[in-house]
């Protein structure tokens, strides 16, 4: 028997000694704190033709059952103690196939996380080692003739009986639903009759459609030249950063890319950031390749992500284009994986296994030996700067399709305004939005913060309105009158008096999107406002509503959080205004610079696009910020080179690789007296490559009422960092008071 082997795989097995049984060596999921090693089951002799590494089963566990991954198979293994026996192999054909068994062992490796954690990160949930949930496969009843076609003049047919009939010989097998709504009773004399017979099939939940109409494009010079530069490539590991202004093109070159390796009989991968908030890339796909492109996402239910997952595995489709997990994608062939945005914070899963996309497509475009390809207007510095040395190879498209150019961006210091009296709207800011209006072009608005006001506090003696549970203060909610913290979901009503001092002068500060929406309707009684953020997005299939809704010109204002900043294509956006710029400059992250770039540059790509000139305007209180001026002035490069600067220089990324490891506990005291333990342990370590910092309080010390240490660690080489990592979490495994998150490459800190 072939006794396929894990590539890359070891694990600490039981030893076993005489008898002449099959084993399976089992990998289960138990609870909080798992133990990575697998338990070893004897295969009884009905499921030794079945069971194949890979495969789910059902083992017994103490008093329980459980569902485990079966690692290892050995055949005529000797044992001289009681085993117990599987009771049940559940899949027909491996969940995890040879590539994923040992991806999950990387991903193990180079996160910290237990290995069974990287296999259910995988999979989706229906196929997942739970027991607790099922997610049924979805079936559909057909009709089809139950009789040689000469042999049916023999019966006596009413005239709705013939029109099915006549349906079945031309179509072949149809719905047993369609047919019966021409009568349900001739399907039933048909059925008696056996005439006809049902047909029992498999079928999906996720259909699709699509309305947009495929137009071929003339590809530009400089499209061609990318697009080559990538195909002289394309059975090699290769990775490429493709470094393309908004509307340069880009998602027309990753379309001919798919294109070509599909006609090599090869699959592609599309990474993108949320698929909600970019609908346009996906309908694009399907205008040009339909049915060969499946869909993954968190919008999904779990039936249909099983559903889209089956279509992938069994290679009926050869495309995907998905949200941060899609990257697992059991496709059998990959010939490229695209990252578009690849400078996306929403790449690295935030809790266990801290993955991050990029490097699992690493590794993937190593195991096939095929490209990828990172797109973005603003790649991040690490992957810029990879590309500088030559790590990536650097392409790039510097100019926008059509002819108009960036938009200009104008840059308004509302320290000014507010002089005048313009809490939030500069009078430039006013005068464009009417002018807009009048001209009936559309404008975005963004502004990054949700919610009503966002801080409720006492100027008589200092009093915050903070969360009980969170260091962090409410935010007011006006519509449901509510005060909420965004980080647990607490809420509670609005104070009238001050928690502290009695005093009832409480005033609100901080502007959020729903304050901002009522001012709009104060200034503008006549314009068509929409608002998208959380709040007004819960429910399933609100963003899409709302987007269609504002391509079809319902909207003449469409305002949000930085949901709206991303991927979105509308001809008739002309004008696009940040309430406040510097909202993701105050957070306290090294990173901050960089954010405030993005997000700003992104949100300014969405003006003028096609035909129509586009302007931006940018509000700030800190005009001078080399982040806001590079935006500005469109200027990556600027940028880029300030901020490199600035990382040298305090040892930040990409010149050191940072480590966070934070220490956890509902107990203050403990928490504290744990993180100065394993400060001083990590700071005995240092050498010249090494830099710990800490212990401190996370930047929110409190959430959920646990209280969060940390220790920063910078480092030259990974590598030597990580055993002593292994070992203190593992000293720290049965601690039940203390839990150590250890988060490589923190995309937060
Ligand atoms: P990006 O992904 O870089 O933002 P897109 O691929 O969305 O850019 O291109 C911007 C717009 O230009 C889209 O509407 C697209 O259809 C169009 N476009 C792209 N390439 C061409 C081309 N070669 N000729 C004409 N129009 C193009
Ligand atoms: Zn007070
Ligand atoms: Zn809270």
């Amino acid at each position: 028997m072939d006794l396929k082997q894990p590539r890359g795989c070891f694990f600490i097995c039981d030893i076993i000694k005489v008898g002449d049984v099959m084993v399976a060596n089992v990998l289960v999921e138990l609870g909080a704190k798992p133990i990575n090693k697998t338990f070893t089951y004897i295969v009884p002799t009905d499921f030794i033709n079945i069971i194949k590494v890979g495969m789910r089963v059902k083992v017994p566990f103490g008093k329980k059952q459980l569902h485990a991954f079966v690692l290892g198979l050995e055949d005529n293994a000797p044992t001289d103690y009681e085993l117990k026996a599987i009771i049940e192999v559940i899949d027909e054909q491996p969940v995890l196939n040879e590539e994923l068994l040992s991806l999950g062992k990387y991903i193990s490796d180079t996160t910290l996380c237990y290995l069974i954690q990287a296999y259910q990160v995988m999979l989706p949930l229906a196929l997942k080692a739970k027991i607790n949930k099922r997610v049924n496969i979805k079936k559909e009843t057909y009709l089809d003739l139950n009789i040689e076609l000469a042999e049916i003049d023999n019966y006596q047919l009413s005239p709705a009986a013939k029109r099915i009939m006549d349906l079945l010989i031309d179509k072949g097998s149809q719905k047993k639903s369609d047919l019966t709504k021409i009568s349900a009773s001739s399907v039933k004399t048909l059925l008696t009759k056996q005439i006809i017979k049902e047909i029992v099939k498999e079928t999906y939940r996720t259909t699709h459609h699509h309305h947009l109409e495929y137009k071929k494009v003339e590809l530009t010079d400089n499209q061609l030249k990318v697009i080559n530069e990538v195909k002289k490539h394309l059975n090699k590991e290769k990775p490429f950063l493709l470094h393309g202004v908004t509307g340069s093109g880009k998602t027309e070159v990753y379309m001919e890319l798919v294109s070509e390796v599909i006609k090599h009989g090869k699959q592609a991968i599309i990474l993108v950031p949320e698929i909600s908030l970019t609908p346009q890339i996906v309908s694009r796909f399907r205008s040009r390749f339909n049915d060969h492109v499946a869909i993954l996402h968190s919008g999904l239910s779990d039936g249909e992500k099983y559903d889209e997952w089956r279509k992938i595995a069994r290679e009926e489709v050869s495309i995907v284009i998905g949200a941060r997990s899609a990257i697992f994608a059991p496709f059998k062939n990959l010939g490229i994986i695209i990252i578009d945005e690849g400078h996306s914070t929403t790449y690295k899963q935030e809790n266990h296994p801290r993955y991050h996309a990029i490097e699992i497509a690493k590794w993937r475009s190593h195991y096939h030996q095929c490209p990828l390809l990172l797109g973005s207007a603003t790649p991040s510095l690490e992957s810029y700067a990879r590309a500088k040395k030559g790590v990536y190879q650097l392409l790039s498209l510097p100019d926008r399709i059509n002819d108009k150019g960036l938009p200009k961006v104008t840059i308004i210091d509302m320290k000014d305004e507010i002089k005048k009296g313009n809490r939030y709207f500069s009078t430039l800011l006013i005068d464009k939005i009417k002018d807009r209006l009048v001209k009936q072009e559309q404008v975005i608005l963004l502004l990054n913060r949700r919610g009503y006001s966002t801080i409720v506090s006492c100027p008589n003696c200092g009093f915050t309105h903070k969360c009980p549970n969170c260091d962090i203060s409410l935010t007011y909610h006006k519509k449901i009158n509510m005060m909420r913290c965004h980080y647990c979901g607490y809420g509670t009503k609005k104070l009238t008096k001050c928690l502290n001092c009695d005093s009832d002068d409480i005033r609100e500060l901080g502007i959020g999107t729903e304050k901002v929406e009522e001012q709009l309707t104060k200034l503008f009684p006549d314009a068509k406002l929409v608002r998208m953020d959380i709040d007004t997005t819960t429910r399933k299939g609100a963003y899409e509503h709302i987007l269609t809704d504002f391509k079809n010109e319902k909207y003449n204002i469409l305002l949000g959080t930085q949901m709206i900043a991303k991927g979105l294509d509308f001809p008739k956006v002309t004008l696009v205004g940040v309430i406040n710029g510097d909202t993701s400059l105050n957070i306290p992250d090294f990173r901050s610079g960089e954010r405030t770039f993005q997000l700003l540059s992104q949100v300014a790509g969405r003006a003028g696009r096609q035909d129509l000139e586009g302007e931006v305007i940018i509000q700030t209180y800190n005009p001078d910020h080399y982040s806001i001026e590079c935006a500005k002035n469109h200027d990556y490069l600027g940028f880029y080179n300030q901020e490199m600067i600035i990382r040298r220089t305090l040892r930040y990324p990409p010149y050191y690789f940072m480590i966070l490891v934070r220490i956890l506990s509902k107990d203050y005291k403990l928490g504290l007296e744990a993180s100065q333990k394993i400060g001083d342990y990590l700071k005995q370590l240092v050498n010249d490559d090494m830099i710990v910092l800490g212990p401190s309080t996370a930047n929110l010390y409190k959430i959920n009422n646990i209280y969060r240490f940390q220790c920063l660690i910078k480092c030259k080489d990974k590598a030597k960092v990580i055993p002593i990592l292994k070992d203190l979490i593992n000293h720290y495994e049965h601690n039940q008071k203390i839990n150590i998150e250890v988060d490589i490459d923190p995309i937060k800190i």
